[in-house]
């Protein structure tokens, strides 16, 4: 299932290196991995449903599509691969192409896309994530198997909910069961009391310098190439971020209200200078486990997210990883405090685009594009 890296190299004969587009659905972090790629010198394509969201663009000219393609449905991508092929299009996944289009169609998508999507298979199960997160030395929540042994507080979070949907808070069996959707998978998890940090990471299997992740298993002793901490956020979720502001929880349930945690913007944010060497240290982790999942795996390639929760022994607790860009980055369009570090204006989208010149010019594209 899947594209393979032979249809991938293929496709890639063909491919004018000149004349490089770089397209992505218009939503999500499209505003700005459109405006990174004309920093790095690429047309763009923006893909959409709907003249209002076409028309929206407009009001932003530093990042409009060069060309549009427009849709009545996300799906008709898949019909439309030869026309994204014969334009050199490079498509850049994002949290909503995925969630439109569905893991599998999206793995499907016979187009050449930015970073590896094998690894969506490990990244869409809650279980594959604890897998992989645990053998990269993460710490991640505990998990409630039966909801009878719930006796302190629990977060109660629904598969596939997107942007926290749904998710609920419970103290004991009781609040469980008065809240709970039992139609709908769910997994119970330990509510970690602490601050959240959402940690954007970028991987270049092809850069031999800087900060190089240490292989491990049947890759030990090789470095994989460079991880670099691009920016980090919080994001805004209503109404829990707010609920302070009416009184306790016990006010709040004579009330009957019950917080949610739906996802309405990002903060940013940077973490206490100490902690940054475990933040490290994860993420490596994660990568060189990314290798050993499965046999031949590609790894972890391009932007991820590792979303944490510090607590007051500074302990981090890792409860979701994305393996791609994430919105969080948003707030970073003109850089952040650590990639301004290195280089000014680096946005993740940017940090994208730069990654597709570099293995143009060096002839490694088929190393960062699946
Ligand atoms: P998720 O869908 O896993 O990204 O979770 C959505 C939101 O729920 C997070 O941004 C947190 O605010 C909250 N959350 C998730 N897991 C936990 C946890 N184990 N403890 C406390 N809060 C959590």
């Amino acid at each position: 299932m899947g594209v393979n890296i032979g249809q991938l190299r293929d496709w890639l004969k063909s491919y004018d290196r000149d004349s490089i587009t770089i397209g992505v659905v218009a939503s999500h972090s499209s505003l700005q991995i459109l405006h990174g790629a004309r920093m790095e010198g690429f047309r763009t394509l923006g893909i959409a449903v709907g003249d209002n969201r076409r028309r929206f663009y407009s009001a932003f000219p530093g990042a409009e599509p060069d060309e549009w393609l427009m849709l009545d449905n996300y799906r008709e991508m898949l019909g439309h691969a030869e026309w994204f092929r014969q334009r050199n299009v490079i498509i850049i996944p994002h949290g909503s192409l995925v969630e439109y289009l569905g893991t599998t169609n999206f793995r499907n998508l016979e187009v050449p896309t930015f970073g590896n999507r094998g690894i969506l298979h490990w990244e869409s199960s809650r279980e594959r994530q604890r897998k992989w997160l645990e053998e990269g030395g993460c710490l991640m929540p505990k998990v409630i198997d039966d909801p009878h042994e719930i006796d302190g507080p629990v977060i109660v979070k629904y598969a596939g909910a997107k942007g926290g949907e749904g998710y609920f808070i419970a103290r004991d069996y009781r609040d469980f069961k008065r809240n709970v959707n039992l139609d709908e998978d769910f997994t119970i998890q330990e509510y970690v009391l602490g601050c959240r940090y959402y940690m954007h990471f970028f991987f270049d299997p092809t850069a031999t310098d800087g900060f190089q992740v240490q292989g491990r298993g049947s890759h030990a002793g090789k470095n994989l190439g460079r991880l670099e901490l691009m920016s980090m956020d919080r994001r805004d979720e209503s109404n829990v971020d707010e609920f302070y502001k009416l009184g306790s929880l016990r006010d709040l349930r004579e009330m009957n209200l019950e917080p949610s945690f739906v996802v309405t913007g990002n903060m940013p944010v940077v973490i206490r200078e100490s902690l940054l060497p475990r933040a490290f240290e994860m993420a490596e982790g994660t990568v060189a486990a990314s290798y050993e999942l499965e046999e031949g795996s590609r790894g972890m390639i391009g932007p991820f997210c590792l979303e944490t929760i510090v607590s007051d022994r500074l302990e981090f607790r890792v409860f979701e990883i994305s393996a791609r860009i994430v919105a969080g980055s948003n707030p970073f369009i003109g850089g952040s405090p650590y990639s301004d570090i290195n280089e000014e204006f680096m946005s993740t989208g940017r940090r994208i685009a730069r990654s597709i010149r570099k293995a143009l010019i060096s002839d490694k594209l088929d190393q960062i594009l699946s």
